[in-house]
Formats: C-alpha cells, sequence, structure tokens
C-alpha cells in the first residue's frame, strides 16, 4: 500500500540514486521501484514456491537493487531480514540459521564466502546483486571492469544464483498483469514483516520481531511528527544523502521506507569508506536532507574537500542511534549553517521514538519529545515512576514498539513488561517532555558507590579543543570496585595523556576522573558508527585489571 501510494502521488520523480564515488550514478523512479518490487516479488512467491511467513535474507551494502529486493519481500508477504555486509562468514551464517531464512539476496562481490555462510542453513536460492545493477548496459561494463579490477575478480558464486535482472524478468512472466496486491489479500497487520536483528554492540545480536503494524505506524508516527511540518516549509522535492547501510533499522525505516511515504529522494553510497568517496554525491546531487550518526559528522568535518565547500543546499540533519557530542554539533552547526535534529530509537521500537520537533522549539542536547502515540516513563530500579529532572530507566509504549525476539522467550518478558518496553537506556524527562539520554544500563559504572556515567566524563574530554573523541569503559578496582579508563583519539599531534588527566582534574569530581588515560589513533566501531564499547571493555580489563 505504502509503494502503490508512493507510485501514485509521486511515480515519475526519483525515488533512489546509487551514485558511485568516480561520480557515475544510476536512478529509479517511484513507478520503477513499484514495477520491479512487483515483478520481484512474483518471482519469489510464484517461481520460487516461497509462502507467507518464509524468510528472506538480503546481504547487501546501499544498491539500487536493496530497496527493490526489500519492498518486493514486503509486497510478497514474506519476512525480511538485513544482514550486515560486512559481517565475517561465521556471523552471516548465525543470522541465517537463527531467523530460518530461505531465500537470500546477496551482492556477487561476496559469492566467495557464500558456501561457507550457508553451511547448515534453510537456504535453498540465491539472487545475486550488484553495484552495476539498474545502470545502463555501458555504464554496467565499466563499472564491472573497475570492479574486477579492484577485487582482481568477481568471484563465481559457490551456490547455484540467479541474477536480479533474470530473476525480475522471470517474475513479469509469472506476474502476468496481475496486482501484487494478490499475493498479501490475507496478510494480517499483526504479522512478522521484518526480523531486524539488534546491532550487537552489548551482546549476541538479537532478531526483533517487527510486524506490519509496527512499520506502519512508525511510518505514520514519523510522518504526523514531523513530515508534514517538512513539506509545509519546503517547496519541491527533498534529496536525501544515505550513507547509512540500509541493513540497520535507522536506514531502512527513516531512509527507505519513510522516504516512500514523503516523495524523498534518496540518494545511496554504496561505499562510503573511505568518505573521500563521498564527494561525487555532494557534488552531483543537490543534497539537502543528512541523517546521520555523530561518528559521521565527526569524520566528515576532517575532510578537506568537505569543509573547504561545505554543501550550501544542506538544511535538515539528523542524529539518532548514539550520542551526539556538544562539539561535533557546535562544530558542524558553524561550518554548514545547518542544525542537527537528535531523535531516538531503537531495534526494539522499529526505529524512532522520540524526535526534536522542527518548528523551533527543539532543544540541543535533548533528543526532542516522545512522537505521536508514544509514552515514555522514566522508572527507578523498584519500578517507581521518577519525577521531571530525575534519571532512571526509559520505558517505552507504543504502536511501534516490538512483538518480541525471535526464538527468545525469556529475553521478550524481560524487555517487555506490561506492555511496556524496558530499554536499558538511562535518560530523564524536563518539565515540558523532551527526554535526555544519559546513557546505557549496561555501561553505567558504579564507583565507590556512586553511578557514573561514561558519557559524561566523554563529553567531558571531548571538549577540550585538541581531542577529536573518547570512550570510557569501566574496569574492576579493588579499591572503588570500578574505575573508568578512557580512550582518547587526539585531533592534533602532541597532545599528552597529562593534558587530558588537567583538563578532567578541572571539569570532574574526583570519583569520575578515570584512572587509565589511554591515547589511540582510533576507536572500535560497527559499520553504522557505533562505539563497540564491548570490544574496548575487553581491551581495557586486559590491560588494566
Ligand atoms: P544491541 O542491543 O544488540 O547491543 P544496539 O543497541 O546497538 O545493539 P540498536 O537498536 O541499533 O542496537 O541501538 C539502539 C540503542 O542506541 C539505544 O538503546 C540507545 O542506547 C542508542 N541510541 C539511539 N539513539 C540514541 C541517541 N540519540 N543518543 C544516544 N544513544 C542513542
Amino acid at each position: 500500500e505504502l509503494i502503490e501510494r508512493a507510485c501514485a502521488e509521486h511515480g515519475d520523480q526519483l525515488a533512489y540514486s546509487c551514485c558511485l564515488p568516480n561520480g557515475a550514478h544510476a536512478s529509479l523512479r517511484f513507478s520503477e521501484i513499484e514495477t520491479l518490487s512487483a515483478a520481484l516479488a512474483f518471482f519469489l512467491r510464484d517461481d520460487l514456491g516461497l509462502q507467507p511467513g518464509d524468510v528472506v535474507a538480503i546481504q547487501a551494502p546501499n544498491v539500487l537493487g536493496y530497496p527493490v529486493a526489500a519492498f518486493a519481500v514486503m509486497r510478497a508477504g514474506l519476512i525480511l531480514t538485513g544482514i550486515n555486509p560486512l559481517y565475517t562468514v561465521s556471523e552471516a551464517n548465525y543470522q541465517l540459521k537463527d531467523s530460518g531464512a530461505k531465500a537470500l539476496f546477496i551482492l556477487d562481490l561476496f559469492g566467495d564466502k557464500l558456501a561457507q555462510s550457508l553451511k547448515d542453513t534453510d537456504v535453498r536460492h540465491v539472487i545475486r546483486l550488484s553495484v552495476a545493477d539498474q545502470f545502463p548496459t555501458f555504464k554496467r561494463l565499466m563499472i564491472q571492469m573497475v570492479l574486477r579490477h579492484v577485487q582482481k575478480r568477481i568471484p563465481p558464486m559457490a551456490v547455484p544464483s540467479i541474477s536480479l535482472a533474470e530473476a525480475i524478468k522471470r517474475g513479469h512472466k509469472k506476474q502476468a498483469g496481475r496486482d501484487a496486491a494478490v499475493l498479501t489479500a490475507d496478510r494480517k497487520l499483526d504479522d512478522v514483516a521484518i526480523f531486524q536483528y539488534t546491532g550487537g554492540t552489548t551482546g549476541r545480536s538479537k532478531g526483533a520481531e517487527l510486524t506490519e503494524r509496527n512499520l506502519l505506524a512508525n511510518i505514520t508516527q514519523q510522518d504526523t511528527f514531523n513530515g508534514a511540518r517538512l513539506r509545509a516549509l519546503n517547496e519541491g522535492q527533498e534529496t536525501s544523502l544515505l550513507i547509512l547501510p540500509l541493513y540497520h533499522v535507522y536506514a531502512l525505516a527513516i531512509g527507505a521506507m519513510h522516504a516512500m511515504r514523503s516523495g524523498t529522494h534518496m540518494v545511496l553510497a554504496p561505499n562510503p569508506r573511505p568518505l573521500s568517496n563521498l564527494r561525487s554525491a555532494f557534488e552531483q546531487f543537490e543534497i539537502s536532507m543528512l541523517p546521520g550518526i555523530n561518528t559521521l559528522f565527526n569524520e566528515l568535518l576532517k575532510q578537506e574537500w568537505f569543509t573547504e565547500n561545505p554543501p550550501e543546499s544542506l538544511r535538515w540533519c539528523f542524529s539518532g542511534a548514539a550520542p551526539l557530542s556538544e562539539s561535533t554539533r557546535q562544530r558542524w552547526e558553524r561550518l554548514t549553517g545547518c542544525q542537527i535534529y537528535e531523535g531516538y530509537g531503537l531495534t526494539e521500537g522499529t526505529c524512532i521514538v522520540s524526535s526534536s520537533p522542527l518548528d523551533g522549539s527543539a532543544k540541543p542536547g535533548t533528543v526532542g519529545v516522545p512522537i505521536p502515540g508514544t509514552d515514555i516513563r522514566i522508572v527507578d530500579d523498584a519500578g517507581t515512576i521518577l519525577a521531571p529532572g530525575e534519571a532512571g530507566e526509559i520505558l517505552v509504549r507504543g504502536p511501534q514498539v516490538m512483538r518480541g525476539y525471535l526464538g527468545r522467550p525469556d529475553a521478550t518478558k524481560e524487555t517487555i513488561r506490561d506492555g511496556w518496553l524496558y530499554t536499558g537506556d538511562i535518560g530523564s524527562l524536563d518539565e515540558d517532555g523532551f527526554l535526555t539520554i544519559l546513557d546505557r544500563k549496561k555501561d553505567m559504572l558504579i564507583v565507590s558507590g556512586f553511578n557514573v556515567y561514561p558519557s559524561d566524563i566523554e563529553e567531558v574530554i571531548q571538549s577540550h579543543d585538541a581531542v577529536l573523541e573518547a570512550a570510557v569503559v569501566g574496569v574492576l578496582d579493588d579499591r572503588t570496585g570500578e574505575a573508568p579508563v578512557a580512550y582518547v583519539v587526539p585531533r592534533v599531534a602532541g597532545l599528552g595523556e597529562d593534558d587530558i588527566r588537567r583538563h578532567c582534574e578541572d571539569h570532574l569530581t574526583n570519583y569520575k576522573r578515570p584512572r587509565h588515560y589511554v591515547l589511540v589513533e582510533e576507536l572500535p566501531k560497527s559499520p553504522v558508527g557505533k562505539l563497540l564499547r564491548r570490544a574496548l571493555r575487553e581491551e581495557a580489563r586486559q590491560h588494566f585489571g
């Protein structure tokens, strides 16, 4: 319904473009997304024989075939699961097995790893996506030549497979003029549409069961909250640069699905690292919107091509998924003249739970207010509701809260209690209902009996002019129980541990000051750009006890 409506309202407008580092780009219109995904849906159901409730995985970066495949899976009444394209063979194998996927869309470049990742899984069908999908023939050949050169060779698939183009061709034949809606005629709103795996930053990744109702609700909530306001403030179509990977819920829900509702043109960056690869996208397209995360804003601020010529078309920047540091915000806003609006979301809440209003009432440093239909409360460990200003665990209730975790009834019972989602995040609400996130419950340290939030210490360290970013983790300590250790990435050469130590002594009370400081070139991050605190904690414990 989402796609049919997008096609009716925006049919001829560009829906997705894929921009390569060399400037080559290809695009699909809303009407093309509609016809291609419909044909592919018929291929999945009628040619491969997949049945409603069967699971289909996609493991690919942001190429044009991704949204076509994702929408096809949903239109076929199947369950989608997106796999991180950078996963190792065993990580991909875990998700394929855990989700029970029967078919897999995969980028042809990953073909050589395929046989191993499919070991002991139920996957019987493989559809090859390519970076060159949808490019005109001559460009396609050129791109494949370049890729062959870079990769030495595109390995042959280790298991029988079919290309996306061939699958669509076969689907067209099966479709024979029928509307894709027949495929989902008996799909219920409470049927699962996506097994969305959590980021795995705190433990083994879990599959959140997101229903059709969850997805539609969250898209409508976002649209009611800020979408209408955006349309009123703008004339014409927005162009959004999607650097965040589509397998992650932030990009899928805000970047892909909401774009369908709002008619936004999404520019996909399939290979955003190194960040100089993004230069062509900023040059080729009038990017007006940028959904990002602290790391991304920070890294763009380090690129000379970006800072010397910041895009004038940029009007709306959004940050989520991780804390936005005050120094990043200020530097970004100074350079681009564009405010960053922060929101808060989590896989278990489909995507967005709270967001900053675009009407001038946003409060920097907060993650906005609950979006329509969402209740947020803050409780202490005994479950008592806390007053404004008091910090405790953030609980969320709303139509976007997941049904549960796939195959993990105990984890589900622990996470959803009496209709409330226990987020594991600590925060507070102010008198006006704005939410501030302090940290994750699991990341909080207890030092000499005091609650210490790593993010508090990180913010102080990052306020030092010579510091690019910092991460704080806890180690066990005989005297104080736990003690903070700071990993610091310098912005300029010559920064010493003593400089940061003095800065912390000036700005942090005694028990919050890190016991050790370690200067590093970079911090371990997930492909979305989230700090992998678990990896850092292990390292700190090895070195400091
Ligand atoms: P896992 O749950 O497997 O450890 P993950 O938490 O990274 O992985 P996601 O669902 O991708 O999985 O991330 C959601 C979490 O991201 C939230 O619970 C919260 O801790 C953090 N987060 C999201 N938005 C913000 C924000 N604006 N500021 C600070 N933290 C945020």
